[in-house]
């Protein structure tokens, strides 16, 4: 879970590549970083923990010279929240500097770590992306395109991936296409980004996705198609459309907006309630909820209310009761539940902390019934290609069944989108990954059968 964009050919590249982490903040709130070739050859680097708003200002970003840039937002997981797991990972090495920024989690990044180390080869951090930049600078490819394709088709799992050496600029997507990649096009210059709302804000026009298995460059304004790796079974990440990337992208070839209201409309059919009203737990569940009430027929209510302004907020220990932190993000608007059967349309349940504390809060507000749909499958396996969640022990939809669940949520009715129903609703756009409701792993998890843990992740 990060965002990362490369932009190339603009004045002030820096300057663009901020705009867009600033889109892409959602993906990633612990560190972020930026780093830009100059034409003197050097690539400069600035990077810090926090959002991004609070990490750059002018002074950093005029400093940061040059038409090509790269950045980053970091989520953090397992690997660490260090500054030094942040990103852009900026190198020298015989063909000059290379910058890399890398969304996904590679499977076998701790066995070619461990071949690495017993080799001499010296890590800073512990993220998975530093084995790409050894795997590079080791090469014994004479182009950097050749180092670059040779490293990544070492690599099991999920990676895209963005690198400049000098001002040349390539960005892959590994063969099953875990997670996204676009590229846009402004005046004379290209933005490559996690996802389209990026090329919005930078106002570029959206020109395709970078293909599963592919790999492009991008030098003195011309952009080359190059195949980076075999494809094996293409597997785009469906959490991303279900809860991780902003409704307002289009990734996969799909709308997320869209996507998320065709699990609604197929929600309400699959699992219909008798109620006054339908409303979602926002924001990411507010297409799924419009879906289901469109479907339904159900007046689409504003029932939660979501503070936007909560960070990292420090809670005194008197204050953290049961349900405070749900609290703090969320409140129940009392004129339009109290006496009401009400529909509450999730995304998807995963630990399901939250949803108890919002249960209780809106049968405070004086919701009569509740009854909670959810726009997804359960969720029962982990994910080991880059969306942080937690272990099978803490997947509440692993550990226990509907009605068992119904019963600790204290709700009237609870209902899932059964897996069938979800990839049927986005099947233009498939296959997918649906591994984390599934167990169906495509790409194979090295590490773990070897008996390593995956522990880093970017
Ligand atoms: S396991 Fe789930 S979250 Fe992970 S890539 Fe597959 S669909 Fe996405």
């Amino acid at each position: 879970m990060c965002g990362i964009v490369g932009v190339t050919g603009l004045d002030h590249a820096a300057e663009s590549a901020f705009l867009g982490l600033y889109a892409l903040q959602h993906r990633g709130q612990e560190a972020a970083g930026i780093s830009a070739a100059g034409e003197d050859g050097k690539t400069r680097l600035y990077k810090a923990t926090g959002a991004v708003a609070d990490i750059f200002d002018e002074r950093t970003l005029r400093e940061l010279k040059g038409r090509v840039a790269l950045g980053h937002t970091r989520y953090s997981t397992a690997g660490g929240a260090g500054l030094q797991n942040a990103q852009p990972i900026v190198v020298r090495y015989r063909q000059g500097d290379l910058a890399l920024v890398h969304n996904g989690n590679i499977t076998n990044a701790q066995i070619l770590r461990e071949e690495l180390v017993n080799e001499g080869a010296l890590f800073q951090g512990t993220i998975d992306s530093e084995v790409m930049v050894h795997l590079i600078a080791r090469s014994r490819c004479p182009t950097p395109e050749e180092q670059i394709t040779e490293a990544l088709s070492r690599l099991q799992g999920a990676f895209s991936v963005i690198i400049t050496v000098g001002e040349t600029l390539f960005a892959a997507r590994d063969p099953w296409g875990f997670r996204p990649l676009v590229l846009g096009r402004k005046d004379k210059g290209y933005i490559v980004a996690s996802e389209t709302c990026a090329l919005d804000l930078l106002h570029a026009e959206f020109l395709r996705d970078i293909e599963p298995g592919e790999m492009i460059r991008i030098r003195d304004g011309e952009v080359t198609a190059l195949k980076s790796a075999q494809q094996h079974r293409v597997a785009p990440c469906i959490f991303e459309l279900v809860y991780f990337a902003r409704p307002d992208s289009h990734l996969f070839g799909a709308s997320v907006d869209g996507a998320r209201r065709a699990f609604g409309r197929e929600l309400a059919r699959e699992q219909p309630a008798d109620a006054d009203c339908v409303f979602s737990v926002p924001d990411s569940s507010n297409s799924a909820a419009l879906g289901y009430s469109e479907e339904s027929g159900i007046p689409y209510e504003l029932g939660l209310i979501r503070n936007h302004y909560v960070g990292r907020t420090f809670i005194h220990p008197t204050q953290a009761g049961r349900d405070f932190r749900v609290r703090i993000k969320y409140n129940a608007v009392r004129e339009v539940l109290n006496g009401k059967r009400v529909v509450v349309v999730d995304d998807s349940l995963v630990r399901g902390t939250t949803s108890k504390g919002l249960v209780r809060l809106i049968r405070e507000a004086g919701a009569r019934e509740v009854h909670l749909r959810i726009g997804s499958p359960p969720v029962r396996f982990p994910c080991f290609y880059g969306i942080d969640m937690p272990t099978r022990e803490e997947l509440i939809g692993a550990q226990m069944s509907v009605e068992e669940l119904r019963k600790h949520l204290d709700v009237d009715s609870l209902g899932y989108l059964s897996l069938e129903g979800m990839t049927q609703a986005v099947q233009e756009f498939g296959p997918f990954c649906t591994a984390c409701f599934s167990g169906d792993y495509s790409a194979p998890l090295v590490d773990l059968e070897r008996g390593f843990n995956v522990v880093s992740s970017s």
